[in-house]
């Protein structure tokens, strides 16, 4: 018999993380102060954060099923969303832009990519990640880095006419 968490625990906690899980399934919103992996390096890239919230989303989902089934597959689904959720991104943006460097600006979640020149290895601030691609390096003038294709367009269903869809 698997180890069970007490019911009036795991109602509530269920209907927390399962529907907040859910939520960000069908929405979604920019980076912001409260929701969302707010690391450096999804408020850098638009395209990283919106793929770290869907598998956030997605963990979250499984942490409010699996507290209703056993402690075990609910401690699982909490460690999979701590360590993939940090793990992913950094892949996704070592990936982009050849570093896990960025910079900062002015407000509290105003981080901004910094591109390493696959050429050269100059480290480039940009002001924003819609730049790679477009620029040059400074240093020795090789392209900077292709922008990968992004999940925005796409998803969730109608995303375009979502009013939280920032161009
Ligand atoms: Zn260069």
């Amino acid at each position: 018999m698997p180890q069970v968490i007490p019911t009036p625990v795991a109602y509530p906690m269920a209907l927390i993380f399962g529907g907040l899980g859910l939520y960000m399934l069908l929405r979604r919103h920019g980076p912001n102060l409260w929701i969302g992996v707010r690391l450096p390096w999804t408020c850098a890239d638009r395209d990283i954060w919106d793929k770290s919230w869907r598998l956030a989303a997605m963990f979250l989902l499984g942490m409010g099923v699996s507290i209703l089934l056993s402690a075990k597959l609910f401690f699982i689904a909490v460690a999979h969303l701590i360590i993939l959720g940090i793990l992913y991104p950094v892949f996704l943006y070592r990936r982009k832009y050849g570093t896990l460097r960025y910079w900062k600006g002015q407000g509290w979640i105003d981080y901004r990519p910094m591109a390493r020149c696959a050429r050269c290895g100059h480290f480039q601030k940009l002001a924003s990640y819609a730049d790679l691609g477009r620029g040059a390096c400074e240093a020795c003038g090789a392209k900077l880095p292709e922008p990968r294709a992004g999940l925005r367009a796409s998803w969730p269903l109608g995303a375009k006419k979502d009013r939280n869809f920032i161009k």
